[in-house]
């Protein structure tokens, strides 16, 4: 049996290149014939992620500490079968939220203990050139 390619052409223009099924044209993803098994899985995914999401914990993603959990957690979730890749890559993508939120809170920290120390310096700076 030859691995066929998947005939289906992406809306990029790209061909699948998916591997077609056997006594297909089309790969699992594209096979018109295979629209219900499609929905059914679809729906086991959605099941699947809905559930863990509901279960899960609430967790914390104050820090970065806390995001690298989340994100461990995620891997392992979707690598073990736990978690459909349509909810993890929603989380990487609200994760990666967090961390650019939480780096500019923490710049503005130093931004502010930056502007505590140089102040003084600058009020000085201008009474100098006011008095000049
Ligand atoms: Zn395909």
């Amino acid at each position: 049996m030859s691995a066929q390619r998947c005939i289906h052409t992406k809306r990029n223009g790209q061909p699948c290149g998916g591997f077609a099924l056997a006594g297909s044209r089309f790969c699992f993803a594209h096979d018109p014939q295979q629209a219900t098994k499609r929905d059914e899985a679809r729906r086991r995914g959605g099941k699947a992620g809905r559930v863990l999401t509901l279960s899960a914990a609430d967790t914390s993603v104050r820090s970065l500490g806390d995001v690298v959990t989340l994100i461990e957690d995620t891997i392992n979730d979707v690598r073990n079968g736990r978690m459909d890749s349509r909810t993890a890559n929603t989380i990487g993508y609200l994760a990666n939220i967090s961390i650019k939120a939480i780096e500019q809170s923490e710049l503005e920290v130093r931004l502010e203990a930056l502007e505590a120390v140089l102040e003084p310096e600058r009020g000085e700076a201008v009474s100098w050139r006011r008095g000049a």
